[in-house]
């Protein structure tokens, strides 16, 4: 229905025809204010990064945090991402937007890698939009602001999902290898919930799996992590590691450490928080 209100959104812009029917009328006035509201949050950057700890699973020890993005709407309060990155990206809104996280996410990791030598190898993973990832110059882009931030390339993750790598395979191939170049390890994110060609899997130089948080949430302790195992079996036969997303219970941190998951994620461990806040997070941790 986002896809029909946004199609009538450019109908009705192009021809200036009034709606007829009320329901979709108001759905597409209200598409249009968010269209017209994302355009100006990106201009006054109203966006702020939360940051959830990524839990070594073996150790007990964080490893490093995911940068998930947040829109500080004035009205609205924090506004989570799903109710504005898919509109933004199929208005082509998502490289500001991600340029803006990514230089938040190395700021802070390069902040945090100097803060306390006994956390050097922090780690932190930004999320890359199928549209971002296409672009001929992500590779330089990465680059450069890693060299901004003058942050170690070992510091920064791309996580990309598998629609974002599979629409044009032979150059994701090519992009992958660039970055692994550089130092910059890709992990495949929600993996499992898109349309995974196994065949090209192996051919992508990707560091992780991540398995999405649906399959976790089966993993009940009655045969419901069937799914989870088997993509934890996958990523190990291809020599990749794996990320579960989205741990709640101890049964299941239990399971995934059981099948050899190395590292996870979730609100057993703590949800995403703001960067004060990850860094006091960060800072109660037994130090490795
Ligand atoms: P994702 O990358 O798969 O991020 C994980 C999402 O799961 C986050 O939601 C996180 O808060 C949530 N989560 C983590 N642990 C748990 C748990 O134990 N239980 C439950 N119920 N949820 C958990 P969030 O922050 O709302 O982000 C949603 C999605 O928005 C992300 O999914 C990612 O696809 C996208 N996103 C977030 N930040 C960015 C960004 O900077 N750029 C782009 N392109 N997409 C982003
Ligand atoms: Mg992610
Ligand atoms: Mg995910």
């Amino acid at each position: 229905d986002c896809e029909n209100a946004l199609h009538h959104a450019k109908a009705l812009g192009k021809s200036g025809r009034v709606m007829f029917d009320p329901a979709m009328h108001r759905q597409t006035v209200a598409l249009l204010s968010i269209v017209n509201e994302l355009r100006y949050a990106i201009e006054r950057q109203q966006f702020c990064v939360h940051y959830q700890p990524v839990v070594d699973l073996a150790s007990g020890a964080v490893s490093g945090f995911e940068a998930l993005v947040r829109w500080q709407h004035p009205r609205k309060g924090l506004v989570p991402p799903l109710e504005f990155i898919p509109i933004a990206e199929r208005l082509q809104l998502t490289i500001p937007i991600g340029a803006f996280v990514m230089r938040e996410a190395c700021r802070v990791a390069k902040q945090w890698r100097e803060a306390r030598p006994g956390r050097a190898g922090i780690s932190i993973s930004v999320n890359v939009s199928p549209q971002q990832f296409e672009q001929a110059d992500l590779y330089e882009w990465v680059h450069e602001t890693l060299r901004a931030a003058a942050l170690d390339p070992s510091a920064l993750k791309l996580e990309i999902t598998e629609s974002g790598i599979l629409r044009n395979p032979e150059n994701t191939v090519e992009s992958l290898r660039r970055l692994k170049s550089l130092g910059i390890d890709v992990q495949i994110d929600d993996f499992g919930t898109g349309y995974s060609s196994l065949s090209y899997l192996h051919r992508f130089p990707v560091q992780a799996l991540k398995i999405d948080r649906s399959f976790v949430i089966r993993i009940d302790g009655n045969g419901g992590g069937t799914i989870a195992t088997a993509i934890i079996d996958l990523a190990h036969n291809l020599g990749m590691q794996v990320v579960a997303e989205g741990i709640e219970t101890p049964e299941q941190l239990a399971f995934l450490k059981e099948k050899g998951c190395e590292y996870g994620q979730g609100f057993l461990f703590a949800k995403p928080m703001d960067e004060e806040s990850a860094w006091r997070y960060l800072e109660r941790q037994p130090k490795g």
